[in-house]
């Protein structure tokens, strides 16, 4: 069973096996849509995460 995921930079849901990049920062994998938003994210990695974590909060 594939794993659906969030990308963390536009919100898409992606699928792990066939996503178009993905990033490891501290420790997690994170997927993305397209190379844009792995650039996006590798950018300002703790920007995202934190948008993130802030959204599981609610
Ligand atoms: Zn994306």
């Amino acid at each position: 069973m594939a794993t659906t995921v969030k990308d963390p930079v536009c919100d898409m849901k992606v699928n792990e096996e066939t996503a178009s990049a993905k990033s490891i920062y501290k420790g997690r994998t994170f997927y993305f849509c397209s190379t844009f938003c792995k650039q996006m994210f590798d950018r300002e990695p703790e920007k995202y995460v934190q948008a993130l974590e802030d959204r599981k909060q609610e």
